[in-house]
């Protein structure tokens, strides 16, 4: 990556431009940095946020088996100095730090999910400066920035306008189909009051995701008699519905712009070598960041199951029973977007230039897109130093102090900015 350099000394960050970052003039750079003494403070606790990191990581979360991290989450934030923390019936983390006015409540959320089933390996290992476990950046830096911000505010005694509501979510991954967040906005106790959310995932403090990649996933199950391979050659075979379902999926045209997208990704099913199959289950991936292209795609793909399974009741013999189909939505992600020039947008932007880092706005699937898709201000944002290999069992993290505390500190930045913080 092309970045600044940048040598740190109190809240001074002294920039000099590379050839490529001046193209980046527009980007502000002053507003947005957080006040010095802050920043002194995030430096400080350093070594609290790798050890905070460590705890995390190696406290398993699997999907749907969140609970331990949770209550490792919830008593580290009453540790940070938040006295009232609960666990909804969901499963989720939260923590109210009261504004001086009632009213409007600012989300800052991470999530405490991981992508690793039961059982994985989670020890932490340490090379110079770079971290590694599974799950260490995609999410458990999120939630230790979020102590971090919990520590520095509480020890500055920094009253904020706003009411800031620190979540842990469940479910942000995969097959959690964000139920965490949904629950939040949905059935939880502040979902009315909630004006704005900062979702912080994954450790690139440039990367704002403004918009939200909805997806659609499905199940396909075919059905079909089976029977012998050799004696009842010439029946149906769900195998073969399934298969030319995947070949006029693959036919489909979808737009590059909104990026648009379809993956087979799972098959299962089947008795024997010697066996035409009674079931074949078939799962897909569907994804838009517009609502009306990712319609258009899902009535196109499940128009070509119902294709395939007729082809195959009339290419072969139905005496014994005909293929059938059921169709089970198994993940329903709704897309939407912040307007670039929002004002949490454009906080974002500072920020992150602010801490030395050349941001760049893009488009993924997070716990964002919820709020995104009810037109509440949302934004996912990185924090740290980057890392790379996310959702590999070879995921690390870079934690060089300098470059690590400038990314800590983009997410408070933004905080500050949305809050109305006053002196105590
Ligand atoms: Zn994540």
């Amino acid at each position: 990556m092309i970045g600044r350099m940048f040598t740190w000394a109190g809240a001074m960050v002294m920039a000099s431009a590379l050839p490529l970052a001046a193209a980046q003039a527009e980007v502000p750079s002053a507003s947005g940095a957080v006040p010095a003494p802050l920043l002194a403070d995030l430096n400080r606790q350093y070594d609290q946020i790798i050890s905070d990191l460590i705890r995390i990581t190696e406290t398993p979360a699997p999907p749907f088996k969140e609970q331990a991290r949770a209550e490792l989450f919830a008593a580290m934030l009453r540790d940070a100095g938040l006295p009232n923390v609960t666990i909804d019936e969901e499963g989720n983390v939260l923590a109210l730090r009261p504004g001086t006015q009632d009213g409007p409540v600012f989300v800052v959320s991470a999530h405490l999910d991981t992508v690793f089933p039961e059982g994985t390996a989670i020890t932490v290992t340490r090379e110079g400066d770079r971290l590694m476990a599974p799950g260490i950046g995609d999410d458990s830096l999120g939630l230790a920035s979020m102590l971090a911000w919990v520590r520095a505010l509480e020890h500055h005694k920094i009253a904020t306008e706003t009411a800031i509501l620190f979540v842990a979510t469940v479910g942000e991954e995969g097959a959690g189909d964000l139920r965490g967040v949904r629950h939040l906005f949905t059935k939880g106790e502040y979902q009315a009051r909630i004006s704005g959310f900062l979702s912080i995932d994954n450790s690139d403090a440039a990367r704002i995701v403004r918009a939200a990649v909805g997806s659609r996933r499905y199940r396909l199950v075919f059905k079909g008699p089976g029977g012998h391979s050799y004696g009842a050659f010439g029946i149906v075979n769900p195998m073969a519905a399934m298969a030319e379902t995947v070949r006029g999926i693959y036919a489909i045209d979808v737009p590059t712009e909104p990026k648009t997208t379809y993956a087979a990704s799972i098959v299962s099913g089947g008795r024997s070598v010697n066996s035409i199959p009674d079931e074949i289950v078939l799962e897909i991936d569907m994804r838009s960041s517009e609502p009306e292209a990712l319609a258009a795609l899902e009535g196109a793909a499940l128009a070509a199951a119902n294709t395939a399974v007729a082809g195959e009741n009339a290419a072969r013999s139905v005496a014994a029973g005909a293929v059938s189909l059921d169709m089970e939505l198994i993940g329903d992600r709704p897309a939407g977007s912040t307007p670039a020039d929002h004002a949490l947008v454009v906080d974002a932007v500072s920020a992150s230039a602010a801490a030395g880092f050349i941001p760049r706005l893009d488009a993924s699937s997070t716990d964002a897109n919820i709020p995104m898709s009810l037109g509440i201000p949302a934004l996912t944002v990185g924090t740290g130093a980057g890392g790379g290999r996310a959702h590999s069992l070879d995921e690390y993290l870079e934690i060089g102090r300098e470059r690590f505390i400038a990314g800590v500190s983009v997410g408070l930045g933004i905080i500050l900015a949305q809050t109305e913080p006053s002196a105590p």
